[in-house]
């Protein structure tokens, strides 16, 4: 096992003077060979993206990156593109950390921030995942691909796979928000809806590329989605310094998101960027569908099939995770939790955030504020304490969820007094 590793691991080394050296299960360890075309391991498990890291150490220093564009592509020694002009990119990355000052103060955390991923291109933070997994799979010679998704995948990847010129195949629940089956058809994917959950969708994606041979590039189940998310966190330590929050809280679904920036981080840690210490995690999930904090309530390393799941929060939809065990091992290492929260209180949340703090954010992101209330009132968030929420998505894409009154005058009406 050894020599095989460290063999394969030079070879490939020679081939190609890249840092991605292989890729590797992440449940039983097996290595593959990174320059082929590849989806789970034999095991059934996603494969993670190795990197030679003392070669990365090696090549770029924190002031060197701080020149760079404020894209995610600065991080290029920590992504598997090979060359340059295989980049297929919208202009994303580098989003902004706000100081919560109102929010935080109504909650006693003086220092409390939201990442605002809802200003990516096509409004949420999955276009990472599409910039990277798109500009790797062209690279590969992939023609079409084809993925199940909750809404803001189909659409991130629709667009990246257009400017590609790679074919899409998508396959979202009917009952998905309307603007996702428009952003996918308008970028000219093959767009199918199922009477069903995404879970459902994934069965059918999963016949489909049996049958026809598209690369499936559902949730984890090919390696470089993961890797542009991953950026998230790499953006993190960047915007913070290298001086890392005490916690971070993520809206989880699939569980990419969490699971990049704890990869990020560890990564970071081994070109000997930031400390020992990582951030506690937090997985926040909809009580609607909740299978990764009931598992993390019950300390066991895998969730179990979350019947009749249902949420506002439509990107939490997720019944059973292919990388559930992941995300559970990145909340016990770091000490972290998951915490569930209601529909009505993510409502409520989307509005607090847009009336304190300006910003109109999705369902998901507002339920890490949900999430940060609980919390700071029992306490396991310290009122001094840095927290980073990430809102994942932009409002504009959820203007269904709110409804609004507004007196409706004729022309020539005063206004009533106030
Ligand atoms: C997909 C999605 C999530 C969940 O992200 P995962 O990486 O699948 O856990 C959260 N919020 C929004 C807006 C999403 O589209
Ligand atoms: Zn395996």
């Amino acid at each position: 096992m050894l020599t095989l590793y460290l063999t394969g691991g030079c070879l490939i080394w020679y081939i190609f003077p890249m840092f991605v050296t292989h890729l590797e299960c992440c449940r039983c360890g097996q290595t593959y060979e990174s320059e082929q075309v590849t989806n789970l391991c034999r095991c059934g498990s996603p494969l993670l993206v190795r990197y030679d890291l003392e070669k990365v150490k090696a090549s770029i220093t924190k002031d060197r990156l701080a020149l760079r564009k404020p894209d995610l592509w600065r991080y290029r020694e920590l992504l598997p593109v090979k060359e340059s002009e295989n980049i297929v990119s919208l202009g994303e990355g580098m989003t902004p950390v706000l100081h919560l000052r109102r929010l935080g103060a109504g909650l006693g955390l003086s220092n409390l921030y939201m990442k605002d991923e809802g200003l990516l291109p096509t409004g949420s933070f999955k276009a990472r995942g599409a910039a990277v997994g798109v500009s790797r799979a062209g690279e590969l010679g992939v023609e079409a691909v084809a993925m199940p998704t909750n809404g803001n995948a189909g659409g991130a990847w629709s667009a990246y796979c257009a400017k590609a010129g790679i074919k899409s195949i998508i396959v979202m629940p009917a009952s998905a928000p309307e603007i996702h089956r428009k952003e996918c058809a308008v970028a000219g994917a093959q767009l199918y809806l199922v009477d069903g959950l995404i879970s459902d969708a994934g069965g059918i994606v999963a016949r489909a590329v049996a049958q026809r041979g598209y690369y499936d590039v559902s949730t984890l189940k090919e390696p470089y989605r993961i890797e542009g998310k991953k950026t998230m966190g790499l953006e993190i330590a960047e915007q913070f310094s290298w001086q890392l929050p005490d916690v971070i809280v993520y809206p989880t679904g699939g569980g990419v998101g969490i699971i990049g920036i704890h990869k990020a981080l560890k990564e970071l840690q081994q070109i000997g960027w930031i400390g020992d210490k990582l951030p506690r995690l937090v997985a926040v999930q909809a009580e609607g569908c909740a299978p990764i904090v009931r598992a993390w309530q019950k300390k066991q390393a895998e969730s179990e099939f979350w019947p009749d799941a249902k949420t506002v929060a439509f990107g939490l939809t997720v019944p059973k995770a292919l990388g559930d065990f992941i995300v559970l091992r990145g909340l016990y290492e770091t000490e972290g939790c998951g915490v569930a929260v209601s529909d009505e209180d993510i409502i409520e949340a989307v509005k607090t955030l847009a009336g304190e703090e300006g910003l109109f954010i999705c369902p998901e992101g507002a339920a890490t504020i949900c999430a940060a209330t609980q919390l700071a009132n029992d306490g396991w968030l310290k009122p001094d304490e840095t927290v980073l929420l990430l809102n994942t998505g932009c409002g504009l894409k959820y203007t269904d969820t709110l409804s609004v009154d507004a007196p409706v005058l004729k022309p020539g009406d005063d206004l009533p007094d106030l």
